[in-house]
């Protein structure tokens, strides 16, 4: 039975089965089932394209209310860099950062400055003899899920440091729990604001059986009209940011890589971009100097994501101005530290689920191998979507899947119809 608790649902009573969804899945997850969108959970790698692309909002994202956790004593939350695309003439973070406080937070602490860590830590990493290269970054989940479905081979190739979302729950939870010794580790809440759909999935299951120190998931999108009449009260700032321009850039495609100082890196967007990039270093036809790979799995980066609000470039844009006054960073390593923190090491590596075999037996994949080749140059190859599989290839694989039954095509239907009624005619 699959455990993977995902976080894009499907919202029956508004799906119409207009097939939309299924051309764009990237992973084929989704097939239309008795006029329904059906998404399959060994599949579904949480990319959000469905909840982007679905004209009838049919698809969501599952995310907590911030309102409904008020049993916790101490809440902090953790804003994703992106965050700070998300406001129109924004020129100090600390507005945003006081907006959390007044809405109810008790203290905010920056995923950017954890990003910041991270940098530095992935810059030692990158020195360390005998790691697989090129290091991919292990910031998006989405990919970090795809390559544990699609590409095992890079599995090794991934950076084995917590991403920066992971490291600033624990320290931010670390430092609660010093700070106020008269509250229980349970009475802090750690609230993670995010940008994506991927990362609510992440934090619900970790990576194999590791469980992360975020308790509550809170949808960027839904704490924007909160903060946003927060926000206009003009209460002066009595938090201030501990980030500089490389947090707040990884929000961004490439700011991530960039911040590395090190040319031989790559970066991509856009989860089609990324899986031919992830192809072309499992075919080994990229430049052997290459060091590092940034994909992110949304156009534009985190502010791409489907739980923003803004559009992705003109939230890339705004971060420009914000990060003009910033100085680079705020969290550089001390000259004498050469080594990661093992807390912020990560053994926990997606484990590998092997969605496109079709057989445990070798000669059984072979046998539907050959079926599926048959049948596939019997269907008209339009990929139309009318059968509910996103292509003839995949409606062939489900038929001898024995998910779903051959008769469904209504191209193979016609024709043979056609084909009756000729001969009908020519007995006539
Ligand atoms: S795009 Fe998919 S989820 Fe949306 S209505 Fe069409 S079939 Fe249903
Ligand atoms: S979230 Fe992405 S992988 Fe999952 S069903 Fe939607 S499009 Fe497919």
């Amino acid at each position: 039975m699959n455990s993977y608790r995902h976080s894009v649902v499907l919202d029956e009573d508004k799906c119409t089965g207009c097939t939309t969804c299924i051309r764009r899945c990237p992973t084929e997850a989704i097939r239309i089932l008795n006029g329904k969108a059906d998404i399959d959970t060994d599949r579904c790698i949480d990319c959000g394209e469905c909840i982007r692309i679905c004209p009838h909002k049919a698809k969501k994202a599952m995310c907590s209310k911030f309102e409904h956790y008020t049993h916790y004593k101490w809440k902090v939350a953790l804003p994703a860099p992106a965050l700070f695309g998300q406001f129109n003439g924004l020129e100090d973070i600390d507005d945003v950062l006081q907006g959390l406080i007044d809405i109810g937070f008790d203290e905010v602490y920056e995923v950017a400055k954890a990003a910041e860590q991270v940098t530095a830590y992935t810059r030692l990493y990158l020195k360390t003899d005998h790691i697989k290269k090129p290091v991919i970054s292990s910031a998006c989940p989405v990919i970090s899920r795809l390559i544990s479905l699609r590409f095992p081979y890079l599995k090794d190739n991934i950076l084995p440091i917590m991403p920066p979302m992971e490291i600033a729950a624990m320290s931010a939870k670390q430092k609660a729990i010093r700070e106020h010794p008269e509250l229980k580790p349970e009475e802090i809440g750690v609230f993670f604001i995010s940008p994506c759909a991927a990362k609510v999935s992440y934090i619900r299951n970790g990576y194999s059986g590791f469980k992360s120190n975020v308790d509550v998931v809170i949808s960027m999108s839904d704490i924007y009209f909160l903060l946003l009449s927060a926000m206009k009260r003009g209460n002066p700032p009595t938090v201030g940011s501990q980030t500089g321009m490389i947090g707040i850039g990884w929000a961004s495609s490439g700011g991530e890589a960039t911040a590395l100082l090190n040319d031989n890196y790559l970066s991509a967007d856009g989860i089609e971009n990324c899986i031919q990039v992830l192809e072309t270093i499992e075919n080994g036809n990229i430049p052997p100097q290459l060091e590092f790979v940034e994909l992110n799995a949304c156009i534009g980066g985190c502010v791409g994501g489907v739980m923003t609000i803004e559009n992705p470039f003109i939230a890339k844009t705004r971060l420009q101005t914000v990060r003009r006054y910033l100085p680079v960073s705020r969290n550089f390593l001390s000259p004498e530290m050469n080594f990661v923190p093992p807390e912020f090491v990560t053994d926990d590596m997606p484990e590998y689920k092997p969605i496109t075999r079709l057989s445990d037996s070798m000669g059984e994949s072979m046998r539907m191998m050959s079926q599926i080749q048959q049948l596939k140059e019997a269907l008209p190859g339009i990929d139309c979507g009318a059968c509910g599989s996103p292509t003839c290839r995949a409606f062939a694989e489900d038929t001898v899947r024995g998910l779903v039954k051959g008769d469904r095509c209504c191209v193979v239907l016609q024709n043979a119809e056609k084909k009756t009624e000729a001969k009908a005619d020519e007995g006539n």
